[in-house]
């Protein structure tokens, strides 16, 4: 390629550690989403900033909706909210620093996706310290999962959508049109733009790409391959496969002449800036409440 094009800017890398984007807080406004009757900012509780998610989400609850509290309690009175996709030891202790006392996530807390996330250990010393690490400095984790892929457009590739510029393609499908770019294009713009040190792919560098489905998270194989076969992008953009679907169909569907091409960003750094978008969409709705967006980043390296 001779000359970069302007559909896909250069942009400085950032590595980031852990990243904290504080959001300003917006000038109060006398009316707020509780109702006329102002509600002092430290006196919101848990359980109503979680009811006003679902309520502005349109989510009516679904059997087993993994939007619970995962520690602390729905009646603490909220100091600050920290969003993130993890909470991982190192988010917990930066909430503590910020006096930020309700997380809101995205993923498990105890790694497990069942509701009670604890359930898959009889013991675990990891499980138990990190329970304590929550219980000694009062924080709360509730976690915006359901509700948060529930509003329209989803409220996580949404984000995406808005941190790698894409709003004039994307119409709320997975699946759509983007300027014509090469794979290696594709992947140098979503890296700098999503700040992802590393991707891996299934492709060659020349592929051409136009037509993209964007499935950010873990969707499972049989929806990320649906999607192939049901709306023939040129590349599927995804959080993380089982490498012995999605990628093997990749392979096997390119060996047989298809286009088709796939980029693993990563779960969590896939999702990130749908709980960076979150903390955008809530701010306005709580005037007056310190809200925080923390990068969880990525637990794998590469060596
Ligand atoms: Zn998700």
């Amino acid at each position: 390629m001779k000359q970069e094009n302007s559909q896909w800017p250069r942009r400085k890398f950032i590595t980031t550690g852990l990243q904290v984007g504080g959001l300003a807080v917006v000038a109060a406004s006398p009316v707020n989403v509780f109702g006329n009757k102002a509600i002092e900012a430290t006196a919101y509780t848990v359980g109503q900033i979680s009811d006003m998610i679902f309520k502005e989400t349109g989510f009516k609850g679904i059997a087993n909706t993994v939007d619970t509290i995962k520690a602390g309690s729905s009646d603490m009175k909220v100091t600050g909210i920290v969003t993130t996709m993890f909470p991982t030891i190192k988010v917990i202790h930066k909430a503590i620093e910020l006096k930020a006392n309700l997380l809101i996530v995205h993923e498990p807390t105890f790694y497990s996706g069942n509701i009670e996330e604890k359930k898959w250990a009889k013991s675990s010393e990891v499980i138990d310290r990190k329970t304590k690490l929550l219980n000694d400095n009062n924080i709360t984790i509730w976690r915006a999962h359901d509700s948060w892929h529930t509003i329209k457009p989803d409220g996580i590739t949404n984000g995406v959508i808005k941190k790698i510029g894409w709003e004039n393609y994307y119409k709320g499908e997975k699946t759509f049109t983007i300027p014509s770019a090469s794979l290696k294009q594709l992947v140098k713009y979503l890296k700098q733009k999503m700040d992802i040190e590393h991707v891996r792919i299934v492709g060659d560098k020349d592929d051409k790409i136009s037509k993209v489905s964007l499935l950010p998270g873990a969707w499972g194989g049989v929806e990320q391959m649906n999607a192939i076969i049901n709306d023939k992008p040129d590349v599927l953009i995804v959080g993380e496969v089982s490498e012995w679907e999605t990628a093997e169909y990749v392979r096997d569907a390119r060996a047989l002449g298809d286009n088709i091409s796939l980029i693993i960003l990563g779960h969590a750094m896939s999702e990130e800036p749908g709980m960076q978008w979150i903390a955008e969409w809530l701010q306005p709705k709580l005037p007056g409440l310190p809200i925080t967006h923390i990068v969880s980043g990525n637990p794998l390296k590469w060596v």
